[in-house]
């Protein structure tokens, strides 16, 4: 589907396009786990994932406020800005994207998109970067860069959270439907700012369980993380039983190391899906993981939402590239 067809859509409609559908993963089925992927990364080939559902709602309220001009932050590889300079040429808005870090000699292929896409990129040093969410900052960042109104600029936070982000996130379980009340059933989804899975978390009911896989070492801050999804959900009590785990980020935000390299290798191989190392393949390691060590009973169902990333494997290798992710 092309994306201007895409995007006249609903959250819940995107969502039906790919239903969980199971794979037959050796180390899982051993461990007596079945594991369903729901493939969000085949929503569309540059606006794929998550990223579009947590557009949804911005999107919204951009149109709302007759806003042709919208904003963001993200990193050398962020898949943020890339699915919204590909939403923003397919409706026809202007998009600036502010990047964290010096202008490179040679953009990574991320941006590479993103400018081809139309997309007006602004660097920032990473110390300026740090105050994304000061709209005075911001105000006079702008038209040193950029020739566009202020009264025309709709500014999507980092990673496309807030309340405005969540919303469209909740249609990611909507599809779950063949599995009546998800009992039995454990639905898993790696997270960046826990936007996605507060949304999935907002109208959650009892007897339903959700599994969040950090991408980040959270350590000490687990449990204020853990504060933030439950008050991004907006939830006045969320029903379901969830939590984070966070033993599995391979070293941190965009780090990875030889076990997750190998483990995603072993997967694509065994199974044809492919993985992203920033969030996709440490939530599947920790899966495996998980159930290798007994965490779920036999003949418990896991269902995983395929967020999506692969973009972002594109030219990724070295250490600079991996200090110079973020969200
Ligand atoms: C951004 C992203 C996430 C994290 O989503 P949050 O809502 O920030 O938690 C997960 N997977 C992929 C592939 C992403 O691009």
């Amino acid at each position: 589907m092309n994306a201007r067809a895409l995007l006249q859509l609903s959250p819940s409609a995107w969502s039906r396009l790919n239903t969980a559908q199971p794979i037959d993963y050796p180390p899982l089925q051993q461990s007596g786990v079945q594991l369903y992927l729901k493939r969000e990364d085949l929503l569309h080939p540059t606006i794929s994932g998550n990223k579009l559902y947590k557009l949804h709602g911005h999107l919204q309220v951009a149109q709302q406020r007759q806003c042709q001009v919208l904003v963001s932050f993200g990193g050398y590889y962020s898949n943020h800005l890339h699915a919204l300079a590909a939403t923003a040429q397919a409706l026809g808005l202007t998009s600036v994207g502010v990047v964290r870090g010096h202008q490179p000699a040679q953009l990574s292929p991320t941006l590479e998109d993103c400018r081809r896409l139309g997309m007006q990129l602004v660097f920032v040093s990473r110390r300026d970067y740090q105050r994304k969410n000061d709209p005075d900052w911001l105000a006079a960042l702008l038209p040193k860069h950029v020739n566009v109104l202020p009264s025309q600029v709709y500014v999507i936070p980092a990673g496309g959270e807030g309340s405005a982000g969540v919303a469209g996130c909740r249609a990611l379980v909507d599809a779950i439907d063949e599995f009546p009340g998800l009992s039995n059933t454990t639905v898993c989804v790696p997270c960046g700012t826990g936007t996605t899975l507060a949304g999935m978390l907002r109208e959650s009911r009892s007897g339903e369980t959700y599994l969040g896989f950090s991408a980040l070492k959270l350590g000490s801050r687990r449990a204020a993380y853990k504060d933030d999804v439950r008050r991004l959900s907006e939830a006045a009590t969320i029903a379901a039983r969830w939590d984070i785990v966070d033993e599995f980020h391979c070293g941190g935000f965009g780090r990875s190391n030889a076990e997750l390299l190998s483990f995603m290798q072993q997967f694509e191989t065994t199974t044809g899906v492919p993985l992203d190392p920033v969030y996709t393949g440490k939530m599947l390691l920790g899966i495996t993981a998980l159930a290798q060590r007994g965490y779920w009973p036999a003949g418990h169902r896991v269902i995983a939402i395929h967020t999506g990333g692969l973009q972002g494997r594109r030219g990724q290798s070295g250490r600079d590239v991996q200090e110079q992710r973020a969200l």
